[in-house]
């Protein structure tokens, strides 16, 4: 029954009352006028005809007092009880539109609280506590209320500052409906700001806000503040997870937290490993339930273990020590089929395992375990064990990211140059740039063991820029020198991808007319083939030469190649190497000449460090050789000497070292 409804039955039933109240005073009036004998004299005083006055006043005047008396204590009455009936009513009625533990309108408050608003622009803003449930299950509901009412003052306080309604939608959601202000900025800072609690920290609050034109919009308002609100809690979340340290909440509430049980344990990572391409593919909230579905069937296949998950897509199982190989070989059999909301998803594990080694707490074996499981995912195998040795080469990795950025920064790179040569004519054809950092800790370092790191902490790019800059220096060097031949950089696949890279290379290449080439190896189209390949052109159109680099060492797809506007190719030197010594070496360099020749590419053998290599490379229609059989990369200033003193005819004895070989050309 609605409370109005209930207030008019209230108020039927007083007038009720009213009437009975009435009628009785009216018997009793009569009643007492009847004992006191007045009744008798009024008998006898209209059979007589004659009324003295106070007789009159008995007979009217009595009655009516006693009537207005009674009735008006009744009315009193009444009144009183309607007024707290009414205080009652809208207590009861207040106390059905807002949340009783913050005092904040609910729901139903809200709408309510909106209709009486005049409508006009309104910003609505979701708040919402990152974790609370963690929060909740950790530190008790207590603690929990208390994280409630504060952020509910906040929002009390809010609609102090700025008017508006303020709600509790439920759980830890809350809402503010703003009226417009100029920087609603300032709310969004406010709201969001982390709260503090004493015991625990600070708790992170996600906010999401939208607009709307008028009351009526305000459900699709709130509707889109949620998704902004739970998008803001995600991307933190993500953050977090590659921010904190994870091992310092997983298993905080098993057994083997004790430092004495830890060491019993061993502690399995499990990767799942369809959970980017599912994100990418379905969304976050698949993943996340991927992950999740993965995890309750680990752990209902061993109820008696501690799974937690440890990041968003790796989940950490903690095993007794000697039951380590024979869980793995279990959980493998739990990768497989899920089903996501109507959508089956195969996914698979990766596993990465570490046993404790002396005083290590439970903390750094879930550490370990995690770095295990990331070079099992590196090298591509299903399980790695924890190896301490490559965790100092990761170390030792992380250290020389950090002296590259110096080097570059303080131009302490060197670019060296190694000669190509023609294959008919032994003319120097073209040279390659090739960087080399003479490492003050370390010595020379090879680029084969610096650029990979460069490529995965990002440096790759200020390096190649500081790499094209001085191969533009140096070819203005060259040019004045008459020495034409044009200089090759090796530009790393992501790069290509790189549409503003792209600009810059082509801005800094326009004026070497040709005489600054690239070389790019085919896996630079593989991952993001669209943009790579319109860069690509874009930097063919320019004029800039293209070469394929180490064709034949990475998934060569004939596709691509066929598509990549390049005017050479370069055979990996792993098929060179061993040419002379095997009978297949010399069947795919073959056809690969053919093929890159059908292509109309030049190609060119890299790694030539034997003369009969070189012989049998000319027979074979190679069109260039590079190696140290013609030179080694060199300096600038070397490479100045080499050109000055180089003799063609030197390099001339190669047929007669093919036929040495006994390899004829068909
Ligand atoms: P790459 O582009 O295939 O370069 C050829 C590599 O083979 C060079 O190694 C060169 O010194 C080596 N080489 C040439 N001839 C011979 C030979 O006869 N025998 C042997 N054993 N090796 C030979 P380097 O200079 O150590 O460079 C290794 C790789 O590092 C390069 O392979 C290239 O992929 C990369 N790199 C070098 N400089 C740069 C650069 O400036 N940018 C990028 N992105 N990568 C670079
Ligand atoms: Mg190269
Ligand atoms: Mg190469």
């Amino acid at each position: 029954m609605p409370p109005h409804a209930s207030l008019v039955s209230h108020v039927q039933r007083d007038r009720a009352a009213l009437v009975v109240g009435v009628v009785a005073a009216a018997f009793a009036t009569v009643q007492t006028a009847g004992q006191a004998g007045v009744i008798e004299r009024w008998r006898q005083a209209l059979a007589s005809g004659g009324w003295h006055l106070d007789e009159l006043l008995l007979l009217f005047l009595v009655p009516l007092l006693a009537l207005l008396t009674i009735s008006g204590r009744a009315v009193g009455q009444l009144r009183r009880d309607i007024a707290g009936r009414d205080r009652e009513s809208a207590r009861t009625r207040d106390l059905a539109l807002r949340d009783p533990l913050t005092g904040l309108f609910n729901r139903r408050g809200l709408d309510d609280a909106l209709a009486t608003q005049c409508s006009g622009n309104r910003l609505v803003f979701v708040a919402d506590l990152d974790t609370f449930k963690a929060f909740n299950d950790t530190h008790g509901h207590a603690v929990g209320d208390v994280l409630l009412q504060r952020l509910a003052d906040r929002l009390r306080s809010m609609q102090t500052a700025f008017g508006g309604v303020a709600a509790r939608l439920g759980g830890d959601e809350f809402v503010f409906v703003a009226p417009p202000i100029p920087d609603e900025q300032v709310i969004r800072e406010r709201l969001s700001a982390p709260l503090f609690l004493e015991c625990i920290g600070a708790v992170d609050v996600s906010v999401g806000a939208a607009r709307c034109d008028d009351i009526d919009s305000v459900e699709q308002a709130l509707e889109s503040a949620d998704l902004a609100m739970y998008k803001a809690k995600r991307d933190r979340a993500l953050t977090r997870a590659s921010l904190d340290h994870p091992a310092e909440r997983a298993f905080e509430r098993d057994p083997a937290h004790d430092p004495l049980v830890a060491a019993t344990y061993a502690v399995v990572a499990i990767g799942v490993e369809q959970f980017r391409s599912v994100k990418h593919a379905l969304g976050y909230g698949h993943a996340g339930k991927l992950a999740r579905a993965m995890r309750e069937r680990v752990q209902a296949h061993f109820p008696n273990l501690a799974v937690e998950r440890l990041s968003s897509d790796v989940l950490g199982v903690l095993v007794p020590v000697e039951a380590v190989e024979e869980t793995i070989a279990a959980l493998q059999m739990l990768s497989g089929s899920y089903l996501l909301e109507g959508v089956a998803v195969e996914s698979g594990m990766a596993f990465g395992h570490a046993v404790p080694r002396g005083d290590a707490g439970l903390r750094d074996t879930v550490e370990q375990a995690q770095f295990a499981l990331d070079e099992a995912r590196r090298l591509g195998r299903v399980s790695v064990n924890f190896d301490y040795n490559a965790q100092l080469r990761q170390r030792d990795n992380v250290e020389l990211m950090n002296d590259l950025q110096n080097a570059i920064t303080m131009n302490a790179l060197q670019l060296y140059y190694q000669p190509k040569v023609d294959a008919r004519t032994n003319l120097i054809d073209s040279f390659e740039a090739l960087v080399r950092w003479p490492c003050v800790k370390r010595g020379m370092i090879s680029p084969a063991d610096f650029i990979p790191v460069a490529e995965e902490s990002g440096d790759i790019r200020a390096l190649t820029l500081w790499v094209l800059e001085r191969a533009c220096a140096d070819r203005v060097i060259l040019d004045k020198l008459k020495i034409m031949q044009p200089l090759y950089i090796n530009i790393s696949a992501r790069l290509v991808s790189d549409d503003a890279f792209t600009k810059r290379l082509i801005a800094a290449l326009l004026s070497t007319n040709g005489r600054i080439g690239i070389e790019v190896t085919e896996t630079a189209v593989l991952e993001n083939p669209a943009c790579a390949l319109d860069n690509l052109s874009l930097i063919a159109t320019a004029g800039v030469p293209i070469a394929i680099d180490d064709y034949g060492a990475g998934l060569s797809s004939l596709t691509y190649l066929k598509q990549m506007p390049a005017n050479e190719l370069k055979i990996d030197m792993s098929f060179i190497r061993d040419l002379a010594d095997s009978h297949r070496g010399p069947l795919i360099v073959r056809s690969t000449i053919d093929l890159a020749h059908s292509l109309g590419l030049r190609v060119t053998a890299e790694g030539v460090d034997k003369p009969e290599i070189m012989a049998l490379l000319k027979v074979m229609g190679c069109d260039i050789i590079q190696g140290h059989q013609i030179a080694r990369p060199m300096t600038l200033e070397a490479l100045l000497g080499f050109v000055d003193t180089y003799v063609p005819e030197d390099l001339a004895a190669a047929p007669m070292a093919a036929r040495l070989l006994g390899y004829a050309e068909s």
